[in-house]
């Protein structure tokens, strides 16, 4: 399958009057043409940074891409000047943030805003434009999209306002879409009906997607891979089915029990404890203070990533065959 975009050992750190944060620590993976990769973890893991550092929209100073490459079609973005980047965002490369009402300008109309890309980035005339915007208001679902137009964010509920930032994103035909917690802001109900319109437009366009997301509800009905991250490393990969019906880390399985499912009674299983301070992070694996399996090696040295089979792969001791002989250790303990 041909790589639209490929991030190889990528570090993000900030810079602050505490010390120095190690938001990204090395992290690799890669989206296929075409496939819907959903990034998951809790708040402060680093999803949300490795994509912004995707888009080069890391605020610096305090920010910095300190170490690490990312190919976007064969194109290493971080050598790209902000000249540069500025002719791919929004063309190429767009970006849905979570909460739309931010994310328009409340003294614009929604034509004028959703017009604006078109016009600064591909040169159309004004009824062009005006075309391209009636036909994405009718591919993200807004009905009467000649009217709707005219009017303003707050005459939009909450579900059509993220339709429109959807159809802001996607008016530049953009080989590839961050979504960066699309739906946390809306209802049960409207998140449905986005993550089904993103399943839609990625049919009609082709687009491939990154997802951000803590939800793994959201991850279920619309990823194909699934890259798992803690502590700003990437610690689990694989297909949808790999992840949820044969997760290897322990913190996947951790995350997988916390989840309420219908078909299962009982208690939910929290995961213990608080990840590691990312000011000073662990030597070794950053889930050891939590995990019940943890050995001796876990705290002393970062687990290698082990391939379980091509489309799965894990950093975790318990995958490394060199770890056989002290898994001894952790019999006793359950999870
Ligand atoms: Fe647990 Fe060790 Fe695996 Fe980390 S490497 S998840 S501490 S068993």
């Amino acid at each position: 399958m041909e790589k639209i975009l490929e991030i190889k050992d990528l570090h993000v750190t900030f810079t602050t009057y505490g010390g120095t944060v190690q938001a990204v620590r090395g992290v690799n993976l890669h989206l296929n043409k075409g496939e819907t990769l959903a990034i998951v973890g809790e708040s402060g893991c680093g999803k949300s940074v490795t994509s912004n550092a995707v888009m080069r929209l890391i605020p610096s100073p305090p920010g910095k891409i300190s170490k690490g490459t990312i190919h976007f079609k064969g194109q290493n973005l971080t050598e790209f000047s902000e000249k540069k980047m500025r002719m791919i965002r929004g063309v190429d490369i767009s970006m849905i943030f979570q909460d739309p009402m931010t994310a328009l300008n409340p003294t614009l109309t929604i034509g004028t805003q959703l017009m604006e890309g078109l016009r600064k980035h591909k040169n159309v005339s004004a009824s062009e434009a005006k075309k391209k915007a009636i036909e994405m208001m009718e591919l993200v679902g807004i009905p009467n999209p000649e009217e709707r137009l005219k009017q303003y964010p707050h005459q939009f509920s909450g579900g059509m306002r993220q339709r429109m930032v959807i159809a802001m994103a996607i008016i530049c035909d953009p080989e590839l879409l961050i979504a960066d917690e699309p739906t946390t802001a809306l209802d049960v109900t409207i998140q449905a009906q986005i993550l089904e319109l993103f399943g839609e437009i990625q049919k009609k366009t082709g687009v491939s997607i990154i997802l951000i997301t803590h939800d793994l509800g959201v991850v279920a009905k619309i990823a194909h891979r699934i890259a798992v991250m803690y502590a700003g490393k990437i610690i689990e990969t694989g297909t949808k089915r790999d992840v949820f019906y044969n997760p290897q880390h322990p913190y996947t399985k951790g995350l997988l029990n916390s989840v309420p499912r219908l078909d299962e009674r009982g208690k939910l299983q929290p995961i213990d404890g608080t990840p590691p301070d990312l000011f000073s992070p662990p030597k070794g694996c950053p889930f050891t203070a939590r995990c019940p399996y943890a050995m001796e090696v876990c705290d002393k040295v970062y687990p290698e990533q082990s391939v379980l089979s091509d489309s799965h792969q894990v950093n975790c001791w318990l995958q490394d065959k060199r770890a056989k002989h002290i898994l001894a250790e952790s019999a006793s303990k359950s999870f």
